[in-house]
């Protein structure tokens, strides 16, 4: 089934069009070819033959010289980047396209954790590494991951880190241990949260961290393991830093602004995050759909015509309209330049949750099909979940609700919902 998107009416010609010209690509290019784009990968085996292998390579390669010929290259990035320079709202309203197709946001050059670098790369990187990392990085010839999260300390207090990173002459020598660091070892380089003040400064919480660049193969860039997630081998990756040392121009931004730069890749990453989810929510509802009008069951009825079933139409339609009306009143709100702290938090536990409850019932509905590896239900599923720890947990995205609604009452005003 393909997607069916229509031009908005109340959104603006430039990004109907752009819609429009995603959801071509999508429906022509990527969905007819998904089982040879990334089939193999879902049967969890090693062996796949090489000739399988290249033939997706070439296909993903062809499909994103479409996707660049459409001008649809890399829409996050800013137009002198080799971006398509969308605006934040343009960029929200695409992702829901793009998404329907998971994995297909590579094709237009998207990738995780690269996206988010770049993103911290065009705003607090020097011309210098502009040039040496972020240029390769988006022309695909260098690879990168994250490195933020550590075993022994929870990644949901960022303040808790304890990798250090101390000035030697010019050089910034790192000591600590990451884990789920993504793309771990296909990285050329990681960025890498380090707490650069002297541990004993107790001022000040978040002024204490800076973030760094460091080139894989620096000494000392010990990769432990990839570690298993859904009972298979992954690229989140736990690696030891152990006396490794950088040139001091490979920390980004002022000495002290790492948890703002990780505040800034996740705050409008939130909203993109979501429309992500609502594309992926509108396929999972056609196939469940699709599903309903052709499986007969006792008696030759469809599953169509059991009350059961459209108990499941009805609730995902509801769970996928709240999910996109929240999130789209939340990016509006964060356009216009209002404090939108509360509906960030609100969008990161809602959107997740009810795309679980979605892809849920689409596998209910499709019976064991549901969770194999012929559709594409199984994985976003495991996505579904990853979501609601990943991103900031959400208990303590309901933690900061309640404080920042409270404290709006205590100091006298109600919540207004209207704004
Ligand atoms: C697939 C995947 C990819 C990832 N990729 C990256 C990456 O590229 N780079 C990177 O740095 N990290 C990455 N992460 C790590 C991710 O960001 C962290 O897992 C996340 O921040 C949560 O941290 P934690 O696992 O240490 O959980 P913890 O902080 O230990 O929290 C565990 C649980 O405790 C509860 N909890 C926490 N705080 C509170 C509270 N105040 N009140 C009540 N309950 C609370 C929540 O239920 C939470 O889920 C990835 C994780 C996954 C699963």
């Amino acid at each position: 089934m393909a997607m069916n998107v229509k031009p908005v009416p109340t959104l603006d010609d430039e990004v109907n069009e752009i819609r429009l010209a995603t959801a071509e690509i999508v429906n022509r290019e990527i969905l007819p070819n998904e089982g040879k784009l990334w089939g193999w990968m879902s049967d969890g085996s090693s062996t796949t033959p090489k000739e399988v292998r290249d033939e997706a390579k070439e296909l993903r390669l062809q499909i994103q010289g479409k996707v660049k010929a459409a001008r649809l290259w890399a829409p996050h990035l800013p137009r002198e980047f080799g971006g398509m320079g969308l605006s934040f709202m343009q960029h929200a309203y695409m992702n829901e396209v793009l998404s329907y197709s998971p994995g297909a946001a590579s094709l237009f050059g998207v990738v995780a954790p690269n996206s988010g670098n770049q993103k911290i790369l065009v705003k607090y990187g020097t011309p210098e590494q502009h040039e040496k990392w972020l240029k390769p990085l988006t022309d695909g010839t260098m690879q990168s991951g994250f490195s933020m999260t550590e075993p022994h300390n929870p990644g949901s207090d960022p303040t808790s880190l304890t990798t250090t990173a101390v000035l030697d002459g010019d050089e910034w020598v790192i000591n600590g241990r990451k884990w789920f660091t993504s793309n771990g070892f296909a990285s050329d380089f990681y960025i890498v949260m380090c707490r650069t003040a002297d541990p004993k400064d107790t001022t000040g919480r978040h002024d204490k961290m800076t973030q760094i660049i460091v080139p894989r193969n620096t000494p000392g860039v010990n990769i432990i393991r990839g570690v298993p997630v859904w009972g298979r081998a992954s690229s989140h990756c736990e690696i030891v830093y152990d006396n490794v040392r950088v040139p001091k121009e490979n920390q980004l931004g002022r000495t002290g602004t790492g948890h703002q730069a990780a505040q800034d890749r996740l705050g409008a990453g939130r909203v993109y995050h979501c429309m992500n989810s609502i594309g992926s929510m509108w396929r999972a509802f056609d196939l469940m759909i699709e599903r309903l009008m052709t499986r007969q069951v006792h008696g030759g009825e469809k599953l169509e015509d059991k009350q059961f079933m459209q108990g499941f139409v009805a609730e995902s339609y509801m769970d996928i309209q709240s999910a996109r009306l929240m999130t789209i009143h939340c990016a509006e709100k964060m356009e216009a330049g209002a404090d939108p702290r509360v509906d960030i938090s609100a969008i990161k536990i809602y959107v997740p949750a009810a795309y679980h409850r979605v892809v849920d019932r689409a596998i209910q509905v499709w019976g064991a099909a549901g969770v194999s590896g012929d559709l594409p239900l199984a994985g976003m599923y495991q996505g579904a979940r990853t979501l609601r720890l990943a991103d900031g947990p959400d208990e303590v995205h309901k933690i900061l609700i309640a404080k920042l609604v409270l404290r709006r009452y205590h100091s006298g005003e109600n919540w207004d919902f209207g704004n």
